[in-house]
């Protein structure tokens, strides 16, 4: 029996799919092709992103603690109320927050992964949540936040300087997200570059990593385009650059 496929014995003449929760004739030929097939598929994927895994001949969901009843499918048990809320808050609570979740919902460990702090966390809410409103992990989020967005060190270490709106900014937590998230014209700025680029392999990491860099770079015609947004629209828009992507 093919059990890391979900396949387990069900009567004499049948088995039984505990991902899709559907019976299948005991034919090699009838499994081979349910487990081939798109639906049966999708509910493999659907576990690895729901840190459902196969536990002896039981479906076993971490996050709820319990193995997942007899007539439950994955789908199934993903819609129920408190997995879902589970799902909802896990997402909500790291989002943006550089916590690496995938290794942990593919069930491939124990612990979700802080790329700030480059450290394991237990995978509870609770833990997760102290953590990210810690002094350290929010420090460490803003050190990560200023070279994606422009912001330098100046002499004075009570400042940052923002390439992007050319002004200064406290260099504290709070002030620095604070402009990051809801200045206007950084954020306006921000989201027009990354509306023209996108999809045209033109990278402004450099230019807002570096603070003497004045250009974008396109990848597709290796050429450096003056990075504002007069420059890159007219960039993206040309023959030239247009013509490799043919
Ligand atoms: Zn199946
Ligand atoms: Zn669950
Ligand atoms: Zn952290
Ligand atoms: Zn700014
Ligand atoms: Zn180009």
């Amino acid at each position: 029996m093919k059990k890391d496929f979900g396949i387990i014995p069900s009567s004499k003449t049948l088995v039984r799919c505990i991902f899709c929760g559907v019976h299948l004739p005991k034919a090699n030929r009838c499994i081979e092709q349910h487990t081939n097939g798109a639906k049966h598929k999708e509910n493999l994927m659907l576990m690895r992103e729901n840190a459902i895994y196969l536990l002896n001949e039981d479906l076993y969901c971490k996050p709820c603690n319990r193995i997942v009843n007899d007539n439950f499918s994955v789908p199934g048990h993903v819609e129920t109320e408190s997995h879902s809320n589970w799902k909802v808050a896990i997402e909500d609570l790291t989002e943006g927050e550089f916590i690496k979740l995938e290794p942990y919902l593919s069930s491939e460990r124990d612990d979700v992964h802080c790329e700030v702090c480059n450290l394991d966390i237990d995978s509870n809410l609770h833990i997760i949540e102290k953590h990210v409103n810690s002094t350290k992990h929010r420090n460490n989020v803003v050190e990560r936040l200023k070279p994606l967005n422009g912001l330098f060190p100046v002499e004075n270490d009570d400042e940052v300087f923002c390439k992007i709106c050319n002004m200064y900014i406290d260099n504290t937590t709070r002030a620095v997200l604070e402009h990051i998230d809801d200045d206007e014209e950084h954020v306006a700025w921000l989201t027009e570059i990354e509306d023209l680029i996108e999809g045209h392999d033109v990278s402004i990491e450099h230019y807002l990593a570096n603070d003497f860099e004045v250009n974008a770079y396109c990848k597709k015609c290796k050429m450096d385009i003056i990075c504002d947004v007069e420059n890159i629209e007219s960039h993206v828009h040309s023959e030239d650059h247009l013509n490799k992507f043919i």
